[in-house]
């Protein structure tokens, strides 16, 4: 009786020290990861996902304890057909035909040899920290149709849109974002989405500014943790990192429990699970554009990214495949932006050394150890 009167007490606490039932990391920021003890670091595997390495070297008629989570896992990045198999399926632990096809599919999306058996590059493909939209939209493996359609080597195209591709109309060429006033975001951590959005607005017609307004912005950004009311919960450290939804929505979702790096090189972090705060946010906000997975890995769209890595240079997959959906900027000559300099020499608020070693933002997980 005690144990659920401090049970009560501590929900009832939580809620009211709430907004709402969703939790909204507050992110904190350090000037310098080394300077966290290590104590406090959380694990920095995503063991759900790492798991599935126990299933190295499985194939069609075998069955392993668990492989039902490789199948929810498969589920959730569009390998089933959601109409016809997923809601029938009821993810037993038998590797049978279905999940064969899905990592066939899987296989030929991530230029794997397709063998149809967990074989180690597929694992340690599956593995990795990636964006938690859907690789394949209704059933039609999108990232690799124009590839398997097109008889021309020149036909290096593999991007991808969303189903019937929406994108902002003609009149919604200048379009406004804003970040969830509960994450209490550092003007750091804002100019890291400034930079992304310039990358995209390079390349097309459109303008993206900053406003203060969550309520009236076009794109809405926000950090959360797990369940966060749209159905697609986060997971915690690495797994699915963000995702965000198709024009005209604009809702960009992040991870906060995520060890993100918004300032410095990334890959000369202490933490192995740290990741770049910018390369998301550049392939997410492709995403907010219309733009669905490539099977080029180095676009930009491409939908894994290796914790410790950087990516935001915008590939000439990516500017082809956003330009089909609002033409050429004028102004753009043919090359993107290769370099961060831009913003972080002509911003008012002057320039982070690389002294400053790395800002990152902390989310739930060491929220919960410094309560
Ligand atoms: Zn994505
Ligand atoms: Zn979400």
């Amino acid at each position: 009786m005690k144990l659920s009167a401090l049970a009560i007490f501590f929900l009832a606490f939580t809620l009211s020290s709430q907004t709402s039932s969703f939790a909204f990391p507050n992110p904190h920021f350090f000037p310098n990861f080394t300077s966290i003890p290590p104590t406090l670091l959380p694990n920095i595997t995503n063991t759900t996902w790492n798991a599935f390495r126990q299933f190295a070297g499985g194939r069609p008629g075998q069955r392993f304890q668990g492989l039902s989570s490789l199948k929810k896992y498969f589920n959730n990045f569009g390998y089933f057909n959601s109409t016809l198999d997923a809601k029938s399926f009821n993810f037993t632990d038998e590797f049978d035909d279905m999940l064969e096809n899905a990592i066939r599919t899987y296989q030929k999306n991530f230029n794997l040899n397709v063998t149809g058996e967990l074989d180690e590059s597929t694992l340690n493909k599956i593995v990795q920290p990636r964006c938690g939209n859907a690789d394949v939209i209704n059933g039609t493996s999108s990232m690799t149709k124009r590839a398997a359609s097109s008889g021309s080597i020149h036909a290096t195209a593999h991007y991808t849109f969303f189903q019937n591709m929406p994108r902002w109309p003609a009149n919604r060429r200048d379009l406004t974002y804003a970040f969830l006033a509960e994450n209490n975001l550092t003007e750091t951590a804002k100019r890291v989405f400034d930079r992304a959005f310039d990358r995209w607005a390079e390349v097309i017609p459109m303008t993206f500014t900053r406003t203060e307004s969550y309520r009236q912005a076009d794109i809405r950004i926000g950090f959360y943790s797990g369940d966060h009311g749209d159905g697609e919960p986060f997971d915690g450290v690495l797994g699915t990192l963000a995702h965000a939804f198709s024009p005209t929505s604009g809702h960009f979702h992040l991870d906060g429990a995520e060890y993100w790096v918004v300032e410095g090189d990334v890959s000369t972090s202490a933490v192995s699970s740290a990741v770049d705060l910018e390369s998301v946010a550049v392939h997410e906000i492709g995403h907010l554009l219309g733009l669905g997975h490539s099977s080029v890995e180095e676009a930009i769209m491409f939908p894994t990214i290796a914790s410790g890595t950087r990516k935001v240079v915008l590939a000439s997959d990516d500017v082809e495949g956003v330009q089909v959906l609002y033409g050429a900027n004028p102004s753009y000559n043919g090359t993107t932006t290769s370099t961060d300099e831009n913003r972080e020499t002509s911003g008012s608020g002057g320039r982070f050394g690389p002294i400053l070693g790395f800002w990152v933002i902390l989310g739930l997980s060491l929220s919960f150890l410094l309560i």
